[in-house]
């Protein structure tokens, strides 16, 4: 039995210790996942003065790298006589202007195809960085993008009406520098990774409450069973006890009759001729129907609190074979303690 309490034991650190593995887990896996902003530059040269504009309004891409980049603002080449031009691939093209060797970044709209595409159609024009401003309608919004197969191409979202402000200064014939800073970092905790982990974690943390209630239980009812069994043990060993106690019959003209005779202590009553008596090891008696069932209960005189069981020689140190039947570690325990304390 002390094995199974021990394993018991074992297994609910485990359990503990699991539950610590998976939390980290969830914690490693939301870090997998977090959102970083950019912080967008952007400036132009009109009438000999250099104005610009700078704000934490982008975000990185869910594929993009989180670097710096650095250019000149290109916007899709527009179709001649289209009513609705279209910036996705194959009408998506970029109009450089021809003198321009350096580093250029895309300025696309956002819709009628994937992100992908549109990243992978601006790259092989030749663009370093591609940033998607959102649909009309959707103010400044942004939201994190996602691009598979973009590679080293960095790729940020910015809100409609910011794009549109760039996009007018463009097509006006100005030239805009854009520079993309990295931001900040944002966790977003709630991902499907850390919901997955948590739900784990709970579903373990669970588990593990219901075992150690039912291992506490067990433990409680082997307890009130001890218990149970001890005092019926009892019972049956004061009923032994009674049967090899005296009777006696009160006769006529006794000495415990008359106005100076004794009474019984549990009833008060004066003894009268041929009631039965139980006479007890210490020599007090009372009337067999009131001592009886006290002595079931009690197993002590009444008057002088003697112990019947212990004078006639029954059950000495009965608590300490319940003890041996139920618990041997805690006596083994005890004894232990004792040698400490003796040396
Ligand atoms: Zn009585
Ligand atoms: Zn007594």
């Amino acid at each position: 039995m002390w094995l199974m309490l021990r394993g018991a034991k074992a297994s609910w650190h485990h359990l503990s210790y699991s539950v610590l593995v998976l939390c980290f887990l969830a914690i490693q896996g939301s870090k997998s996942d977090v959102l970083w902003t950019a912080n967008v530059n952007y400036s132009y040269v009109m009438e000999n003065k250099t104005y610009w504009d700078e704000g934490e309004i982008g975000v990185y891409g869910h594929d993009s790298p989180v670097d710096r980049a650095y250019g000149l603002v290109v916007l899709p080449r527009r179709r001649q006589h289209h009513y609705s031009p279209s910036q996705c691939p194959p009408h998506l093209n970029f109009s450089v202007p021809e003198s321009y060797n350096n580093a250029w970044i895309a300025l696309i709209q956002r819709g009628d195809c994937p992100f992908s595409d549109k990243i992978k159609a601006a790259a092989e024009a030749g663009a370093k960085a591609v940033v998607i401003y959102n649909n009309e309608g959707n103010e400044n919004g942004v939201f994190e993008m996602s691009h598979p197969g973009t590679k080293d191409t960095i790729a940020i979202m910015i809100g409609f009406i910011k794009g549109m402000e760039i996009v007018q200064l463009v097509r006006s014939n100005i030239q805009v520098t854009m520079v993309i800073e990295v931001g900040r970092k944002h966790g977003s905790w709630m991902n499907h990774y850390s919901i997955f982990f948590v739900s784990i974690s709970f579903f373990v943390v669970t588990a593990a409450t219901v075992g150690y209630f039912i291992f506490y239980s067990a433990r409680r009812w082997r307890h009130t069973r001890a218990q149970n069994q001890k005092m019926k043990k009892l019972k049956d060993e004061a009923k032994k006890a009674i049967s090899r106690l005296q009777l006696r019959t009160i006769k006529q003209g006794d000495k415990v009759l008359g106005p100076d005779g004794d009474s019984c202590a549990v009833c008060i009553d004066a003894y009268k001729a041929n009631d039965v008596v139980r006479i007890l090891t210490c020599n007090h008696f009372f009337h067999k129907n009131c001592i009886d069932p006290w002595l079931l209960e009690h197993r002590t005189c009444p008057m002088c609190k003697c112990d019947i069981l212990k004078s006639l020689g029954i059950a000495v140190s009965y608590t300490d074979k319940i003890l041996q039947m139920y618990f041997p570690h805690r006596l083994g325990k005890m004894q232990i303690t004792a040698q400490l304390q003796i040396t």
